[in-house]
C-alpha cells in the first residue's frame, strides 16, 4: 500500500546563523544550517523512500537553504508549493524551482498555493515569478482540493504574525487513505492563531503540528511564538505590555483585507467583550486546545530567552531535554520532538 511521509528539509529560522556567528541549535557537532523553513509531503508506493517508487511530494515553503536540500535528497522537482507568508526565509527559493519546472515541461507555469494578499506581496519582491507560477487562491476557512494530487485537501487558517506579513496563514493538510484521516498542521510563523469555535473542533487530534517555536519564552516584539507562557519564568513585562496594547486592527490589518473568508474570523472574535481571552498567544496553550499525537518544534532561534530572560540558548539535545521535562509537567497530551534536518516521520 501507498504511504505518506512528512520529511523535514530544513529547521532553521530567518537568520539562524549569521556570517561569523556560531549558534549552538545549527551548527552543534555538524554543518552549519542555512535559513530555512522547508516541509515535504511525499506519497511513497509501499512505503519504499526512493525516487523510483516517490508518487508525489508537496512541498511547504522554500527558504534560502532549500534548493541545496532538494539537490541532496532526490533532486526532482516538487508537484506543487505552498507558501505561508511572505518572508525570506521562506521564499527565497522558489524561483529556482519554478525555472526547474518551466525549462522542464514546455514553459508550463508552476502550481504555486498561497493566500492572494501573500502572493501580491511576494510579486513585489520577485516580479518575474508573475511569468513562471500558476498561482492557486486560497481563502481562509475553506478546504480546497489540492491539483492533480488526488485525495489531498488543504485549509488555510488565519495567522497574527505581526505587521510585515501579509496573507500569514496556517495550513492543514488532510490526506485521505481509504476513506481514513492523516492531518497535520503546519503553523507558519505567528504570534498567534484565529481560529473560530469549529476550527478547533477540526484540528483536534491532528497526527502531527509542526510549529514555529522560535523562543522558549515570549517576546513578542519579535514577531514570533513562544514555547510556553511567562507564569513560571521570570516576567520581565514584554508580553504583558503587548497584550494590553494589543487591538483587533493590528491583528487583521496586516493579514489582508481582501481575502476571501477573513470577515467570518474577524466576527467571531469580535463577538463578546473578552476577545483578547480567546486567543492562543503560546504553542501551549494551542498544544491544550488540539492535543496533537505528535508536536515538532521548528524555527528556534532563543536568542530573545537569552537576552530577556537570562536562560541559555540551547542545542538540539538540550531542547530535547527541556521538553520532555515541560511535558511531564504540564501533563500534555502530545509527544514533543525537536527533528533533525532530513527526517521522516511516517502516517
Ligand atoms: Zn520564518
Ligand atoms: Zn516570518
Amino acid at each position: 500500500m501507498n504511504k505518506f511521509f512528512l520529511r523535514i528539509n530544513g529547521r532553521g529560522n530567518a537568520w539562524p546563523v549569521l556570517l561569523g556567528q556560531h549558534h549552538p541549535f545549527y551548527c552543534y557537532g555538524s554543518n552549519v544550517e542555512y535559513a530555512n523553513a522547508s516541509f515535504s509531503l511525499l506519497n511513497f508506493r509501499e512505503g519504499i523512500r526512493d525516487k523510483k517508487n516517490l508518487i508525489w511530494e508537496v512541498l511547504i515553503d522554500a527558504g534560502h537553504g532549500t534548493i541545496p536540500f532538494l539537490l541532496n535528497s532526490f533532486n526532482r522537482i516538487p508537484e506543487v508549493l505552498f507558501i505561508t507568508h511572505p518572508h525570506f526565509d521562506h521564499i527565497l527559493g522558489i524561483d529556482w524551482i519554478a525555472q526547474s519546472y518551466y525549462k522542464f515541461n514546455s514553459k508550463r507555469k508552476y502550481p504555486v498555493y498561497a493566500t492572494r494578499a501573500c502572493w501580491t506581496s511576494i510579486l513585489t519582491t520577485i516580479p518575474h515569478l508573475n511569468d513562471i507560477v500558476e498561482f492557486h487562491n486560497l481563502e481562509y476557512g475553506l478546504e480546497t482540493n489540492v491539483k492533480n494530487i488526488k485525495g489531498v485537501s488543504v485549509t488555510a487558517f488565519p495567522v497574527y504574525h505581526g505587521q510585515h506579513a501579509y496573507g500569514a496563514c496556517m495550513l492543514l493538510f488532510n490526506m485521505k487513505n481509504n476513506y481514513q484521516d492523516n492531518k497535520i498542521l503546519f503553523t507558519g510563523d505567528l504570534l498567534c492563531p484565529i481560529l473560530r469555535h469549529e476550527d478547533i473542533k477540526e484540528l483536534k487530534g491532528v497526527r502531527y503540528l509542526v510549529s514555529d517555536s522560535n523562543n522558549r519564552f515570549p517576546y513578542p516584539r519579535s514577531n514570533h511564538w513562544s514555547i510556553v507562557n511567562s507564569n513560571a519564568y521570570p516576567d520581565k513585562k514584554h508580553f504583558q505590555t503587548w497584550k494590553d496594547g494589543l487591538n483587533l486592527e493590528d491583528i487583521f490589518e496586516p493579514l489582508g483585507k481582501t481575502i476571501a473568508g477573513l470577515e467570518t474570523f474577524s466576527s467571531e472574535l469580535k463577538n463578546g467583550k473578552k476577545w483578547k481571552e480567546k486567543l492562543c498567544y503560546t504553542l501551549a496553550a494551542l498544544v491544550m486546545k488540539i492535543q496533537p499525537e505528535i508536536t515538532l518544534p521548528v524555527h528556534y532561534s532563543g536568542q530573545e530567552d537569552e537576552k530577556y530572560y537570562g536562560e541559555e540558548i540551547l542545542c538540539s539535545t538540550g531542547l530535547r531535554k527541556w521538553l520532555k521535562e515541560l511535558e511531564h509537567r504540564i501533563n500534555f497530551s502530545t509527544s514533543f520532538e525537536v527533528p533533525e534536518n532530513g527526517r521522516y516521520y511516517n502516517f
